[in-house]
């Protein structure tokens, strides 16, 4: 085993692209901050009750994919595969429901894990930030988080990205649905382990991405034709209302999603240039999760975006997100005083809101001053014996090359000035 390698299916984030990561969640975050959203964290395990009751038994992520173990208390706990159930258990522990503010909106950013097969845009440890508004039912709260995932990659300047939408109806008409897909199904010529998703989860083999399903499932009843009046006016409203947006969107009849808690409006976000694993994205109304995980009533409606694959999907597209150089001053000393003098100033640059750094480890001039490129701050700053004895430093302009010297007790001020 190379003891320097990250476990399979995980990778680390590292300088530079990890400032891509930032920017992307913070990208993704902004618009839920912006619209009333507040930021909710939750432990990185929970109990596996939790996710095999709010995730669903017959789902992958539950029954294959999850990390499931015993602690030394003997307690049962799993890694979280997605934010959903958490998010919904804090906010019921919280009480945050009985606040009399509904919808309660809550955002999040984390870490979750998943025992898949590693590929590329498919890794056992990613990262979603996602959205939950609880409590209410309203179409246009769906609208609004379509919207604003909608806005999220825009304004990160994704382009090649689709949405799709589909309505999984509700208690009243799903089931009604279920038995006849269940009743077209059971006559098909289908492995065993596709034979037991019929009976638990039939809407799920409609998902079945092998050419052999696929092509058995034309003249499939569909669940568009068994929508009851309720289901059918309120995803029109919610068509109505992403439309009026300027939110482009398709129908996609299929789209069921993974996960058993979802009810009427379902979306995925997918890209083109990501290959097999294409979405990007993905959320809906999840009316009944409350009272599976042991709650009252409460019809909510939620999303989560995968930020690796956002990231390799801006890196598709060829986008490269502006992001400013982390540090505006480079401070390179020559000599013991200098570097006591210009530490100090770095310091007080530092506290006055200036992004600095320094040479480290005495290098001399030409290594300090190609550490100095590489940082890439726009400015450094150069002093030895003699400025000091004068009482000045040396102020480079590292694009122009122009050097010239500022006294030592206006450097801070000068600079802090022109990098406002
Ligand atoms: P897929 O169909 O690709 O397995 P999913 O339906 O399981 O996706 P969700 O549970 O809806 O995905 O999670 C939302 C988003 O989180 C996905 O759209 C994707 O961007 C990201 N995601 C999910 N699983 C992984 C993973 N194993 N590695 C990287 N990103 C993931
Ligand atoms: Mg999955």
């Amino acid at each position: 085993m190379n003891t320097f390698q990250a476990p399979r299916g995980t990778y680390d984030l590292i300088p530079p692209r990890s400032a891509v990561f930032l920017a992307v969640r913070e990208a993704i975050s902004a618009p839920l901050k912006n619209s009333g959203y507040g930021y909710v964290e939750t432990p990185g395990f929970e109990n596996v009750e939790l996710f095999a009751r709010g995730v669903g038994e017959s789902t992958d992520i539950v029954s294959k994919e999850m990390y499931a173990f015993e602690t030394k208390g003997g307690d049962q706990l799993a890694l979280r595969p997605e934010g959903t159930a958490s998010v919904l258990r804090a906010a019921l522990e919280a009480n945050l429901h009985k606040a009399g503010n509904l919808p309660v909106k809550l955002w999040y950013s984390g870490s979750y894990y998943r025992y898949e097969k590693p590929q590329a845009g498919r890794y056992r440890h990613f990262s979603q930030v996602g959205a939950e508004a609880i409590g209410a039912e309203d179409p246009a709260l769906d609208a609004e988080l379509i919207i604003l995932a909608d806005q999220a990659y825009r304004s990160l300047g994704l382009r090649d990205f689709r949405i799709l939408l589909n309505s999984l109806g509700d208690k009243e008409c799903r089931p009604v649905y279920r038995e006849a897909l269940q009743a077209f199904l059971r006559d098909l010529d289908l492995d065993e382990d596709t034979r037991r998703r019929v009976e638990i989860n039939p809407l799920r083999v409609l998902d079945d991405k092998r050419s052999e399903v696929q092509k058995q499932l034309t003249g499939a009843p569909m669940l568009r034709d068994y929508l009851c009046d309720a289901c059918k006016a309120y995803h029109e409203e919610v068509r109505a209302l992403i439309t009026a947006a300027g939110v482009a969107f398709e129908d996609d009849e299929k789209l069921v999603r993974g996960l058993d808690y979802y009810t009427r409006t379902t979306f995925e976000f997918v890209h083109g240039g990501l290959g097999s694993q294409s979405a990007v994205g993905g959320g809906g109304r999840y009316d009944g999760l409350s009272e599976m995980i042991g709650g009252p009533a409460l019809p909510s409606v939620g999303w989560a975006l995968g930020v690796d694959r956002t990231v390799l999907a801006l890196e598709a597209e060829g986008v490269v997100l502006d992001i400013p150089a982390a540090t505006s001053v480079y401070a390179v000393p020559l000599g013991e005083e200098a570097r006591r003098v210009l530490f100090g100033v770095v310091t007080e640059l530092r506290r006055a809101g200036v992004a600095a750094d320094f040479s480290y480890g005495g290098k001399g001039l030409k290594g300090a001053m190609k550490n100095a490129n590489r940082s890439g701050a726009p400015y450094a700053l150069v002093a030895g014996e003699r400025d000091l004895a004068e009482g000045v430093v040396q102020l480079k302009d590292m694009e122009s090359g122009e050097q010239r010297s500022v006294p030592l007790e206006t450097v801070v001020s000068e600079l802090r000035a022109k990098l406002a």
